[in-house]
């Protein structure tokens, strides 16, 4: 699905991923976390062609980020993405938030589009709330709004950053719930998160960064029980 190899990226003369490679095979699920400024963002938004990088090779379900436009283009297709904050069009409708991509980029029929938005809304528990604006939902709805319209593009891959962290505690759990869900149904991810109770029981990998590298990677037991280093150990104690 993702595979990566030296890469690196520097702001000015900031070097803010420094040789990372990584790889996710399909189905897989991998939680990046690390503290504030280690490039967590900036790795998920290069994999989404979101940010160019410097050095290194990256390929996103079968294309080669090559800075070409055709490339970028097909990893989007491919690429779901969900953010902190939830970028959704205030003017429309949920459904309408959930069609309008694949009615107008994908020339999709409007009532086929309409009926896999529904199908996508129920599955993020919104079925009650498809003809209202997103300024009269609560966080943890926006949130899985925007969520299923990632969804819209069938997306082989997700990545979500940070989509908790914006959120009212009482309403983290509804959004965690339906990324659970989605990971049990078989969906490749990469979630940058805090939330170490998700990262054990989702992840088939903890991905720790610091300073742009990659220090530790290691399944959710080994990371949390016997972490390889003191930055890693530093990090766990300051979060849970
Ligand atoms: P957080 O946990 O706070 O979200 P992060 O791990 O996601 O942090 P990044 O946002 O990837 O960190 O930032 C990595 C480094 O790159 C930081 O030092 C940040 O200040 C810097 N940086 C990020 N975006 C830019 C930019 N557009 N221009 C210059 N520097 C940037
Ligand atoms: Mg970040």
């Amino acid at each position: 699905m993702v595979e990566m190899a030296g890469l690196n990226k520097w702001y000015g003369e900031h070097h803010v991923l420094r040789d990372v490679a990584l790889g996710l095979a399909r189905g897989e699920k991998i939680v990046l976390c690390g503290p504030s400024g280690s490039g967590k963002s900036t790795l998920i938004r290069c994999i989404n062609g979101l940010e160019p990088f410097h050095e290194g090779d990256l390929t996103v379900c079968g294309t080669r980020l090559d800075g070409s436009a055709q490339a970028l283009a097909e990893v989007r297709r491919h690429a779901g993405m969900v953010f902190q904050s939830f970028n959704l069009f205030p003017h429309l409708t949920v459904l309408e938030n959930l069609t309008l991509g694949a009615v107008y980029a994908r020339g999709e029929p409007e009532a086929r589009a309409a009926e896999r938005a529904h199908g996508l809304l129920a599955r993020v528990r919104l079925s009650d709330q498809t003809l209202k604006f997103p300024g009269q939902l609560s966080g943890g709805q926006r949130q899985r709004v925007a969520i299923a319209r990632a969804l819209m593009l069938e997306p082989e891959v997700m990545l979500f950053d940070e989509p908790t962290s914006a959120l009212d505690p009482e309403m983290v759990h509804e959004v965690l719930d339906v990324m659970e869900e989605l990971a049990a149904a078989g969906q490749s991810m990469i979630v940058v998160t805090h939330e170490m109770g998700f990262a054990r029981r989702v992840a088939d990998l903890v991905v720790f960064m610091d300073r742009g590298e990659i220090v530790e990677a290691a399944p959710p037991a080994t990371f949390f029980e016997a972490p390889a280093t003191e930055r890693a150990r530093t990090f766990i104690g300051q979060i849970s």
